[in-house]
């Protein structure tokens, strides 16, 4: 299908596997730039009950047939399928009132989100349906009873409410995560701008590489969708802090204690360090900053700065810079290629947003920008939602009210000027807890102190600086690897933060029971659990010859005085409790001359090596190394040997094998005691 040909056109939602038109002709949703329609939206006659039905019987089972793995692999493919078709996905995007820069957040940024997934999902999560969380705990003295907490998929589905500022990346950040997770989606985009979610949802589901039932769409409203969510749903929502207060408190939502992530309003601050005097390259940096976030997206940004703390000795001059970069940016349709900002979403956001203005009127005054009489380079003028960028300033930003409390949701920023760094992290809390805060310094006492005063009230700080100026991603870019989210006013809930976003969709259970059961259900031997010893060298066995607790008890090798000062002088690692009685014997740890934890390690790897070459390949690494006796000329050690976790790699020949290694004394003391990790052949040559 040929989107732009068509326009406008009614936008469908992909329900219970078919695309369906609302019963009605549906409400216009007009181009930013032109007030021409672009599209329809209805969604009267949808059956909510049984979209979510359909995620729950058709996609939940066959999203937790794959492992992490292999849901990772479908997210790389999914990522690289919507990058070839980009071209598609900026072309309408100009109707949003994006230009090209900030659609590359917004689609790029989107899939380079999935794609981002996919890689840390292959690299940080094992290739299996279930998930570890911490440590085993032992609750017995005699080993016969531990627990371990997992993690597995809810098994509901996730209905993730978007707001309209981000129609492709608002939909990719949150569907990476929950199809990693193993949960089904149905997203709902805001309306003004689901023409284009409605697009890349087209395409996805044209690729056929989703699971049926993986990912619905509703275009429209959610009708009585949010009366049927139940226990193991999870909904999320990012919008306005009213709308997301009453969805919060629905009635089902409440009372089956759905899981409910909340991304609202955010009056995030940045803040100018004490060091930072005009002239300074923090300086500089930090006009650069300010002015970049009110103009990208022409400020509809969840994390854009909307406080601006300087201190009060350069704010004049900082006054004066903003207002020369600002009146520099070129406001008009994103259709031409000149243009720096676009306009708001739509005429009513404008006009929102001057009713914003006019609130924070109450305590500032405004010092570049005029609200009512827009200076464009381009476009309609009367058609278009265009606003140029608006800096107030607040002289006592302490007594203030507004300032602190309103969001325009625009290119809109006030400064406010601070005395000392107290002060400034004082202005700053004002907001009431903010998605993200910058502070700009080269201070390094500055940074400290602003920063742990900050923290508590934020998702996340970014520090600028003269150093990290050319590597840093700024201010506003949420990344996948980062939690994206933040305390009271922002709406309490946290997003991405790489596995940790995963994890939000699955429920952690403590697994408590005997050793060889708990092994059974997590597939990864623990201490305690049986184990097969005796048979063939483990090391001899290919990926799908190996077992989990196949093990290996080796011959002993006493350690001589010799051995010690051997390896001192072949490694130059001469420390006193190697090669010195009487200073070894003063030390509070040792009673006499040590062997090197090293060195134990050595005679570990001699012990337990079957030199033959075979089924494994290599040795990656070692987790998790403590000793934890010491061990003396004359003693003897032992090593024994687990499979502890097997872990094929998709599409390739061999995998990971993670072993447990135990080194016991003549006693059968523990003295050092790690996992071993190795890659392993899937066959036997
Ligand atoms: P809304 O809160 O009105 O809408 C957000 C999402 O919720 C949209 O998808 C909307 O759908 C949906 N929604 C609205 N009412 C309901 C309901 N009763 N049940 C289920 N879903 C519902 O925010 P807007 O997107 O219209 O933006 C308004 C303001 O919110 C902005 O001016 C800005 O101040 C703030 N905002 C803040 C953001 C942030 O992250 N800080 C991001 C975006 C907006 P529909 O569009 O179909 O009504």
């Amino acid at each position: 299908m040929n989107v732009m040909a068509n326009r406008p056109r009614r936008l469908e939602s992909y329900v219970g596997g078919h695309w369906v038109a609302g019963a009605k002709e549906g409400v216009p949703l007009l181009d930013a730039s032109t007030g021409a329609p672009v599209a329809f939206i209805d969604s009267t006659g949808v059956d909510f009950k049984a979209a979510l039905a359909y995620g729950r019987e058709k996609g939940g089972p066959a999203l937790r047939r794959l492992s992490f793995h292999e849901r990772a692999a479908m997210l790389k493919a999914l990522g690289q399928a919507l990058m070839e078709r980009k071209e598609e996905f900026y072309a309408l995007s100009t109707a949003t009132g994006a230009t090209r820069a900030d659609s590359w957040v917004d689609i790029e940024g989107g899939i380079g989100t999935l794609l981002s997934y996919a890689s840390k999902g292959r690299r940080e999560l094992p290739n299996t349906r279930v998930l570890l969380d911490g440590d085993v705990e032992l609750l017995s003295k005699d080993g016969t009873f531990s627990a371990q907490h997992i993690l597995s998929p809810l098994q509901g589905v996730a209905v993730h409410i978007n707001a309209f500022n981000f129609p492709c990346w608002g939909m990719l950040e949150k569907l990476a995560p929950t199809l990693l997770a193993g949960v089904p989606a149905i997203v709902k985009p805001a309306s003004q701008t689901a023409y284009l979610t409605e697009l890349m949802v087209r395409r996805i589901v044209e690729t056929r590489i989703l699971p049926e039932g993986a990912l619905q769409l509703v275009c429209g409203s959610v009708g009585d969708l949010l009366d049927h969510v139940e226990g193991q749903d999870a909904v999320t929502f990012t919008g306005s802090a009213s709308t997301g207060q009453r969805l919060k408190t629905h009635k089902a939502i409440v009372e089956n204690s759905v899981r409910f992530t909340m991304e609202a309003d955010s009056l995030n601050a940045a803040v100018l360090g004490l060091d930072a005097a005009p002239g300074t390259e923090e300086f500089d940096l930090f006009v650069k900053e300010v002015a970049r976030e009110m103009t990208v997206k022409a400020g509809q940004k969840c994390t854009a700065i909307r406080r601006v703390i300087a201190p009060r000795a350069f704010s004049e001059a900082l006054i004066e810079s903003l207002r020369a970069r600002l009146g520099k940016t070129a406001l008009g349709n994103p259709a031409d290629e000149a243009v720096r900002m676009g306009p708001l979403a739509s005429l009513d956001q404008r006009e929102e947003v001057r009713a914003r203005i006019r609130d924070l009127s109450a305590d500032a005054e405004i010092v570049a920008g005029n609200p009512d009489n827009p200076s464009i380079t381009s476009g309609d003028s009367t058609a278009g939602a265009f606003l140029n960028p608006v800096l107030l300033y607040c002289d006592k930003p302490g007594s203030a009210r507004a300032i602190h409390d309103v969001e325009a949701f625009g290119p809109v920023s006030t400064v406010m000027p601070y005395d000392t760094a107290e002060e400034a992290v004082d202005l700053a809390r004002r907001g009431k807890g903010s998605l993200v805060a910058s502070v700009f310094t080269n201070d390094p006492a500055f940074a400290e102190e602003v920063v742990l005063g900050l923290a508590p009230f934020h998702g996340r700080v970014m520090i600028g600086n003269r150093v990290s100026a050319k590597s840093s991603t700024g201010h506003g870019s949420p990344l996948p690897g980062l939690v994206h989210g933040g305390p009271g006013r922002a709406g309490g809930g946290e997003e991405l933060g790489g596995m940790r976003g995963v994890k939000h969709y699955m429920q952690r259970t403590a697994i408590q029971g005997a050793p060889t059961l708990l092994s059974a259900v997590t597939g990864r031997w623990l201490p305690g659990a049986e184990a097969r010893a005796g048979g063939e060298h483990p090391f001899r066995k290919s990926l799908a010859e190996l077992k989990i607790g196949d093990q290996l008890i080796t011959a002993t090798r006493t350690v001589t005085l010799d051995d010690i000062e051997h390896f001192a002088n072949f490694t130059g690692d001469t420390f006193y409790a190697h090669m010195d009685e009487e200073a070894a014997k003063a030390n509070p740890f040792f009673d006499g001359r040590v062997a090197h934890g090293y060195l134990i390690v050595s005679f570990a790897a001699g012990l337990f090596v079957d030199p033959a070459p075979g089924p494994v390949l290599a040795n990656y690494g070692v987790d998790n190394l403590r000793f934890l006796t010491p061990v003396n000329p004359g003693d003897t050690l032992k090593v024994q040997l687990t499979c502890k976790e097997i872990n094929p790699r998709a599409n390739a020949e061999h995998g990971e094998v993670r072993w447990d290694c135990n080194v016991t004394n003549q006693t059968g003391a523990t003295v050092a005691q790690y996992d071993v990790l190795t890659m392993v052949a899937k066959t036997r040559e």
